[in-house]
C-alpha cells in the first residue's frame, strides 16, 4: 500500500467491516487516545459501522485541549510584557483562558505570531534581536524533539532571545492515571499514531501487562482504524492482552532512538497539569538546568491570577472519557467553532470539534 488513497478503498474498508462483525461476540469498550483518530473515526462515520458490541470512546489525546488554563493564562501573561513576541502554532490563539484569549490580547495590541514550526520562531528571534521571543511548546511526544532541536539550534547560533514554555506532556503517565482512576471501564486502547512513532510501542506494555487491556496502534487512516478495532476485538475474543501495531509504516516498537534522544538531551521529566485531569507525575518536560536560559518560566515573572474554568463547559470530563459532547448543555448552541467556549471547540483535534463537524445531525 503505498498512496493515501488505498487506506481509504471501500472494499478494503468492507471486508474488515465484515470480520470485526463476524468476531466480536464480547461487548468492549474501546478508547482512542489521540484526537487524530477520534476526527478520522467521526469524518468517516466509523462508529456507526461497528456492531453493537464494539463501544469507541474519546480520550484526552489533544494537546491544545489538555493544557490547563493555569498554563495558557501563564502564555496570555507573557505576550502581554511589553514588547514580547509570543509565537505559537495556530490553534492556541483561539482558545479561551482565564479572562482572555491570546487572539483577544493581539488584538489589543500584543505581539503573537502563528507559527508553522520551531523553526518561524527561531527566525523571528534571529530578526528581533532586541525583543524576547518565546515559543509556546504545547504538545505530546510527538512536538517535543522538535521544540528540543530549536534550543540546540538557539544555543549553536548564539541567539539569546529565544524562550520555550514548556507544556509539553507525556502520553504513557496519564494513561496510567487514566487507568488507576478507574472512571472509564476499558477493553482496549487505541494507541496513538504520531506519539508512537516518537516513543515506539514499548512504553504502551504496562498498559497490556499491568492492566490487561488490549493495546494497538494505529495509523490515521479510515482502514488503520478499521484494522487496528479488528486487532483489538481478536485479543479481546481470544482473552489476551498485548502490544500490537497496526501502523507498521509508521511505527517500530523501539520508536525513533535520535528524536528521543534530542528530547532526552534537553528535557527531563517533570509533573504537568492536565485540563480536567488534574497533575500528573513525570506526564510533564521542563528544560534541564544546561539550557535553563532558554526556559520562559524561569526568566520572566509571570502573575497570571487564579485560574478559572469556563461556566458550564465539561470539557474536563470529555477528556477522561466519561462524558460526550452530546452531553454539554452549550454544545451547538452557546458553544459553536465560530464561538468556542472550550478548548474542544477550538482544537480541530477536539472532541466537541469533531462532533460538531461530523456528528450525528449537529452541525455542518
Ligand atoms: S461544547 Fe463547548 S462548552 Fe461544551 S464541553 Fe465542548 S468546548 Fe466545552
Amino acid at each position: 500500500m503505498k498512496y493515501i488513497s488505498e487506506f481509504r478503498r471501500s472494499e478494503l474498508a468492507q471486508g474488515l467491516i465484515s470480520r470485526i462483525r463476524h468476531s466480536s461476540k464480547t461487548p468492549a469498550r474501546f478508547m482512542e487516545f489521540c484526537g487524530g483518530h477520534t476526527v478520522t473515526i467521526f469524518r468517516y462515520g466509523i462508529r456507526q459501522v461497528l456492531p453493537e458490541t464494539v463501544e469507541m470512546v474519546s480520550g484526552p489525546g489533544c494537546p491544545i485541549c489538555v493544557t490547563a488554563n493555569a498554563d495558557l493564562d501563564k502564555a496570555i501573561a507573557l505576550a502581554q510584557i511589553p514588547g514580547v513576541i509570543v509565537a505559537t502554532f495556530g490553534d492556541m490563539i483561539k482558545v479561551p483562558g482565564s479572562r482572555s484569549s491570546l487572539q483577544k490580547i493581539k488584538a489589543e495590541g500584543a505581539e503573537v505570531r502563528t507559527v508553522y514550526s520551531t523553526m518561524d520562531a527561531l527566525k523571528a528571534a534571529a530578526d528581533n534581536p532586541d525583543k524576547p521571543v518565546v515559543f509556546l511548546g504545547i504538545g505530546f511526544e510527538t512536538t517535543a524533539p522538535t521544540v528540543a532541536a530549536s534550543i540546540l539550534q538557539a544555543e549553536e547560533q548564539g541567539i539569546k532571545n529565544y524562550y520555550v514554555l514548556s507544556l509539553h506532556k507525556l502520553c504513557p503517565p496519564v494513561i496510567r492515571a487514566l487507568l488507576d482512576a478507574g472512571e472509564v471501564e476499558l477493553q482496549g486502547l487505541v494507541c496513538p499514531g504520531h506519539v508512537s512513532t516518537i516513543i515506539g510501542s514499548h512504553p504502551w506494555e504496562f498498559i497490556a501487562n499491568d492492566y490487561g487491556i488490549p493495546c494497538v496502534v494505529s495509523g490515521f487512516e479510515p482502514l488503520d482504524i478499521l484494522q487496528c478495532v479488528d486487532m483489538l476485538v481478536g485479543q479481546v475474543e481470544k482473552g489476551e492482552s498485548k502490544v500490537e501495531i497496526a501502523y507498521r509504516r509508521g511505527v517500530r516498537p523501539e520508536g525513533n532512538r535520535q528524536a528521543l534522544k534530542l528530547m532526552e538531551q534537553v528535557f527531563e521529566p517533570a509533573p504537568a497539569r492536565w485540563r480536567g485531569i488534574g497533575e500528573v507525575a513525570d506526564s510533564g518536560l521542563k528544560l534541564r538546568d544546561k539550557y535553563r536560559r532558554f526556559d520562559a518560566e524561569a526568566n520572566f515573572k509571570l502573575k497570571p491570577g487564579p485560574p478559572v474554568e469556563p461556566a458550564g463547559c465539561i470539557c474536563g470530563d470529555i477528556l477522561r472519557g466519561v462524558k460526550t459532547p452530546a452531553d454539554c448543555k452549550l454544545f451547538g448552541k452557546a458553544c459553536t467553532p465560530e464561538s468556542p467556549v472550550g478548548p474542544c471547540m477550538v482544537s480541530t483535534e477536539g472532541s466537541c470539534s469533531a462532533y460538531y463537524s461530523y456528528g450525528e445531525g449537529h452541525g455542518g
